[in-house]
């Protein structure tokens, strides 16, 4: 257990997440650069994430699959806008073995071994799936086809933080095919939802969700979707994509089928992911100075028992936070007993406090006596006698409580950061001075826009769903707008 004191974040924002994701043995740097060793405590609020959204994508009647890492380039060239958006991060196989470098000296790349069609290590599927579905799709029957895969990807990134921007990273990227436009653009609505429903109600992390400018979307894609949230030092993390490929892949990848008409068409695609990335958002969404916090519905543990002994009531103590524990795991309440011997309460408070369990229960004599539980809230420290009769009850109580609480301050921040502006001076000024959303208006012309992002680094986020149509002027080129975009500095 790392004892370095964690830096505030009004001192050193970036700093303090770091300091978080260390005191909480998430994850750390790996010999490979820009890769990442995720701890078995961000391993598992990755597999309650996985839990969740897995779920939900197998009830709107998708079905897991998986396929290879590697996409041959010839493949990865057919649909020109989606290789050339990739280009620059993509790592390439090029030879199939090494050789004796002769006496001591180790191996060499073996330059007989060079493939022919090289390898590209997969930054998306796309590719590699569409080769497969164009074999998989003949008729109406065949559709739609409602894949998804969880998988890990590489995207060869030159400035990388951990969770955030990391060379491979973990995901689920959904890839479904439909007969008609119609259909897919439901699907493209239907499933950022779901990003919307796990993000917001189990990550308690609110989101703005819209429509992404196109210099914002996807490469190949005719339109793409995301939800937005917030970090506490002002700054947007997209949190989830959603994409309308339109027919764009389906034709470049051969896709057809024999339409109840008779006719031979090609069909509606649409793709869609989410990324170990949100667990950063996670982290700077709700943590503190003290270290990080965990919403109830995401925590592998939600609630741990600290029994407070001397060497002559151990077990009496350590009996009664058993008798509890298994009360709570009645309940199906993820909870811990932390009875080290070698570790003073007071560390083990903190150690508990670092990695973000939301309920802390304290038994100790004066507890056993009185029939008693101390529960202690990790958002806000406060600390309630609960009788032992009723430790259950309360304990959801809390929970509950805490989660809603999480989901409330975000919300609070996201709204009182979200700022209308009329000119640019107001724009460049929230921008700098103050960070959070900005709502302006911006005419859509991608100059404008590409300008705005020179001048404040500031990037169109979403144009969102409920942004209604008024009459205005762009606030860069003053020019006829008609409806206020979101923008903000970005993650
Ligand atoms: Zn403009």
């Amino acid at each position: 257990m790392s004892n370095k004191r964690i830096t505030k974040r009004s001192e050193d924002y970036t700093q303090w997440y770091l300091d978080v994701i260390e005191a909480a043995e998430l994850a750390e740097h790996s010999i490979v650069r820009g890769c990442m060793v995720i701890k078995p405590h961000g391993y598992a609020i990755w597999e309650n994430i996985q839990k969740v959204l897995d779920k939900k994508i197998k009830d709107t009647g998708h079905k897991n699959a998986y396929f290879p890492l590697f996409v041959p380039k010839s493949t990865m060239n057919k649909e020109a806008a989606h290789v050339k958006g990739f280009a620059k991060e993509c790592a390439i196989v090029t030879h199939y073995r090494l050789k004796d470098a002769g006496e001591g000296k180790g191996v060499v790349v073996d330059p007989e071994a060079k493939l022919q069609d090289e390898l590209i290590v997969r930054p998306t599927s796309e590719a590699i799936m569409y080769e497969t579905f164009s074999t998989w799709i003949q008729s109406w029957r065949d559709l739609p086809l409602l894949i998804n895969q969880w998988a890990n990807i590489v995207r060869w990134e030159m400035r990388t933080r951990l969770f955030l921007r990391t060379t491979e990273f973990l995901w689920q990227e959904g890839h479904t095919v439909h007969a008609t436009h119609k259909e897919s653009e439901q699907e493209v609505f239907k499933m950022l939802n779901v990003y919307k429903d796990v993000v917001e109600n189990y990550l308690a992390i609110p989101v703005y969700a819209g429509k992404k400018s196109k210099v914002e979307s996807f490469p190949g894609a005719i339109r793409t979707y995301s939800i937005e949230a917030l970090m506490q030092d002002g700054k947007a993390l997209q949190s989830g994509t959603s994409h309308d490929l339109g027919d764009n892949f389906s034709k470049a990848f051969n896709i057809k089928f024999a339409d109840k008409d008779g006719e031979i068409k090609h069909p509606w695609q649409t793709s869609w992911g989410l990324s170990t990335r949100i667990i950063g958002g996670l982290i700077m969404s709700h943590s503190d100075d003290k270290g990080l916090v965990l919403p109830p519905k995401i925590t592998p543990i939600q609630v741990v028992i600290i029994p407070v002994f001397a060497t002559e009531n151990r077990e009496q103590v350590v009996g009664k936070a058993m008798e509890c524990k298994k009360e709570l795991e009645k309940e199906n309440i993820p909870v811990e007993v932390d009875d080290r011997e070698y570790e003073t309460v007071g560390s083990k408070f903190n150690e508990w406090e670092k990695k973000g369990i939301p309920v802390r229960i304290e038994i100790g004599t004066k507890e056993i006596e009185e029939n008693k539980a101390t529960l202690v809230s990790r958002i806000n420290s406060e600390k309630t006698q609960v009788s032992t009769e009723h430790l259950v009850d309360e304990v959801k109580k809390l929970l509950e409580n805490i989660q809603k609480e999480l989901f409330n301050r975000a919300k609070e921040r996201l709204e009182s950061q979200t700022y209308e502006v009329e000119d640019y001076e107001e724009f460049k000024d929230v921008i700098k001075n103050k960070g959070g959303f900005v709502r302006a208006f911006w005419c859509e012309n991608e100059e404008c826009e590409a300008t705005i992002k020179d001048e404040t680094k500031a990037t169109t986020r979403v144009l969102p769903f409920d942004a209604k149509e008024e009459s205005g002027k762009c606030i860069y080129c003053g020019k006829e707008a008609k409806y206020k975009w979101l923008f903000a500095l970005a993650y």
